[in-house]
């Protein structure tokens, strides 16, 4: 098992993404560029340290939470980045959990690869028994992906937001060599409830941008609908009652309904406050569009979405809940 976990990005998700690997037992060290947080996790008992590469020279796996693909490649390669260090680094693991584009992923995990380990780990402790042979098991798995001497990059987006990550039941997609996933499984385990191996480098990412794709369309579809049904005279609940024991049923409709009143305990219910900030929708979605053309995909329903999201963000709306699309399709009166 690997036990020193450094953490970077200490947001609304890394933050409590963090307090997980805490309680479980991990020895935890964090940076961030923002002060306030870092002086919040000192006075809880968190080493903190003033740039990445000091966090890497502490943690035999470094996890990277920040907002996008510009901030991860900075914090990889950046001037005191963690691959800083006449390219041999200590972490045997690096796992972003950001979301960004499969391409950027598979930039740095190319650099990752072209670095070497700072300690060979069979040899890593020669007074203690015991970690001497935790640390064997860890190589041997990783010398199973043929890689043993060199250290490994994740990609491993999460789903399930802010609540999820208190709780620690977040999803993760995974990414890059399977014996390498399968030596993170514990960690991620920490802070999530369900962890899905996708294949190789940049696939977690890839299937971050398309579930979000999915729950865009999926949620614009259902505002349209609600909203049409409202103007023909149905109301949204019960059109809700009726795509939810129909084919028209989704997340959207029976989990986080976007109309204010017609389900308790969803952002619609409170002025969409809380939740998945439109402009976090429509950065997955410029990731989405992005990797699109960069693979020539046609991709008219993310240009729709981009578009719709765009203006919503536009409008004011940018720290409200995704699902405030609703009122792009809908000015009238709530349930
Ligand atoms: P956030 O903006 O709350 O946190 C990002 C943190 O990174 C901040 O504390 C910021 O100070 C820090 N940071 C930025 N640049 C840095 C740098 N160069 N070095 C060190 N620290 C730096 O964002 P978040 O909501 O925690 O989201 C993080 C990632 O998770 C994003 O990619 C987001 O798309 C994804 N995500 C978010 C949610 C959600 O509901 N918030 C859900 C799923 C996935």
């Amino acid at each position: 098992q690997f036990q020193n976990v450094g953490f970077i990005g200490l947001g609304n998700m890394g933050s409590r993404m963090v307090n997980n690997l805490v309680k479980a037992g991990y020895k935890v060290t964090v940076h961030d560029i923002n002060r306030d947080v870092m002086k919040m996790f000192t006075e809880m008992g968190v080493s903190a340290r003033e740039t990445p590469y000091q966090v890497a020279q502490d943690s035999e796996v470094v996890i990277t939470m920040l907002p996008s693909s510009s901030h991860v490649m900075d914090v990889y390669t950046g001037t005191n980045g963690l691959l800083l260090g006449e390219n041999a680094i200590r972490p045997a693991l690096l796992i972003d959990s950001s979301t960004i584009d499969p391409q950027t992923t598979r930039k740095i995990s190319l650099a990752v690869s072209n670095c070497n380990l700072k300690e060979k780990r069979a040899s890593f402790c020669s007074s203690c028994q015991q970690v001497e042979i935790i640390q064997f098991s860890i190589v041997s798995s990783i010398i199973d992906a043929g890689n043993w001497e060199k250290p490994v990059m994740l990609d491993a987006p999460v789903s399930g937001g802010v609540l999820a990550a208190e709780a620690g039941t977040l999803t993760f997609m995974v990414g890059g060599p399977k014996d390498a996933y399968v030596a993170a499984r514990p960690i991620l385990q920490s802070m999530g409830r369900t962890s899905i191996y996708c294949g190789g480098s940049g696939n977690g990412s890839a299937a971050k941008i398309c579930n979000n794709l999915a729950m865009a369309v999926s949620m614009l579809g259902t505002s349209e609908a609600l909203a049409l049904g409202q103007s023909l005279g149905i109301s949204a609940s019960t059109l809700t009652e009726v795509l939810n024991t129909s084919s028209g049923r989704c997340w959207s409709s029976d989990a986080y309904n976007p109309v204010p009143g017609v389900m308790k305990g969803v952002p619609s219910s409170r002025d969409y406050n809380g939740g998945f900030a439109s402009k976090l929708m429509a950065k997955d979605l410029n990731l989405a569009a992005a990797s699109a053309e960069e693979v020539g995909h046609k991709s008219p329903l993310i240009s729709k979405a981009q578009e719709i999201y765009k203006k919503m963000c536009e409008e004011g709306h940018e720290t409200k809940d995704f699902s405030c699309v609703f009122r792009h399709f809908y000015n009238g009166k709530d349930e």
